[in-house]
């Protein structure tokens, strides 16, 4: 049996990008392995949200997570923040961190170019902390998107450091995981880059079939294939990928093959793609209205969760302590 850790930022809504590269995974891996799936409203700090916006967030993420069929009887669901043994391991393990080498990691580059008033050490330091995260509970298996094969290599590392540093083989080298073999990243609707919550390009799983469809109709597309098997451009290509996580195989077909054939009409791909996706989403949305007015349900979930990931969470600090020579008198 398999250890696995997976999480999701409380910055915003899910969108499709967190469904099929991480959460689809992890629920194919639920019922046969430990698993382990928590709300990062530590890592939300670094974008400095309001106090209530960051409560509401967390809610309405874990009922999102839920939602999707995570099922809290037989995975931990937990806050991240409710688990303060993190906070130490994240301490431990920044002793051990270089600066050279964060301050190289393509995510923290990015934010500095995306919020430079806000170039917090936290950002500086993500990766160490998404990093006790996972091995906190002793991961082998982490399912993600393809976003985050570089922090999975860092966390690989920092594992790797403590144990050559204590000569111990105490903490797992945990995989970036998924059933595909490759990791995916699901593009926006804007033709370039990856879909996510702060690019303004994503659809989201709670969006009504009305906003899925203005999106949806408005994603960049092209002038059309104007020679037979002619290569597709980057928005097109995207819309195809979309179509592939969302629609049946026999739908991708018939408009690969009239694309082609030059036959195409974007028209009709797209009300094709909103009609698929507004099918996938909206019982999931329904869900999430369900979950988020039932607060005893909620409050059950978040406690339980967090009594069970705080047991194995403290054994592993308990556990490194000693190893760094943290002893008792
Ligand atoms: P985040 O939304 O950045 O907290 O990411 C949570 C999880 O969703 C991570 O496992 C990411 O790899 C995954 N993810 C986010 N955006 C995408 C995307 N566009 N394609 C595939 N996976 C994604």
């Amino acid at each position: 049996m398999d250890t696995v850790v997976s999480g999701i930022r409380s910055t915003g809504n899910l969108h499709l990008g967190n469904y099929f590269g991480a959460i689809k995974n992890f629920l194919k891996m639920q019922n046969e392995n430990n698993c382990f799936f928590f709300i990062a409203d530590y890592h939300a700090l670094t974008t400095h949200p309001k106090p209530d916006d960051l409560h509401g967030n967390i809610k309405q993420v874990l009922a999102e997570y839920l939602a999707c069929g995570i099922d809290p009887e037989v995975a931990t669901v937990f806050v991240q923040s409710d688990v303060p043994e993190v906070s130490e391991l994240y301490l431990l393990l920044n002793m051990n961190a270089y600066v050279g080498e964060l301050e190289r990691t393509a995510s923290f580059k990015e934010k500095i170019r995306k919020q430079p008033d806000n170039i917090n050490a936290g950002l500086l330091t993500y990766p160490v902390l998404m990093a006790a995260d996972i091995i906190i509970h002793k991961a082998n298996k982490v399912p993600v998107g393809k976003d985050q094969e570089q922090h999975l290599e860092m966390t690989r590392r920092f594992a790797r450091r403590f144990n050559m540093m204590y000569s111990v083989s105490y903490f797992p080298e945990p995989d970036a995981y998924n059933f595909g073999k490759q990791l995916i990243k699901i593009p926006g609707l804007d033709g370039t880059g990856k879909m996510g919550k702060s690019e303004g390009n994503g659809i989201f799983l709670a969006d009504s079939p009305q906003e899925i469809k203005k999106k949806v109709m408005r994603a960049v597309t092209d002038t059309g294939p104007t020679a037979p098997d002619q290569e597709p451009s980057e928005p097109v290509k995207n819309l195809f990928t979309i179509m592939n996580v969302v629609s049946e195989p026999s739908t991708v077909k018939h408009f690969t093959d009239s694309y082609a054939a030059c036959t195409i009409r974007y028209g009709d791909l797209k009300k094709q793609l909103t009609e698929d996706i507004v099918k996938f989403t909206e019982p999931i949305r329904v869900r999430i209205n369900d979950i988020l007015n039932d607060k005893v349900y909620l409050h059950k979930v978040v406690s339980a969760g967090a009594e069970k990931a705080r047991e194995s969470a403290s054994k592993t600090v308990r556990e490194v302590r000693e190893i760094i020579g943290y002893r008792p008198f």
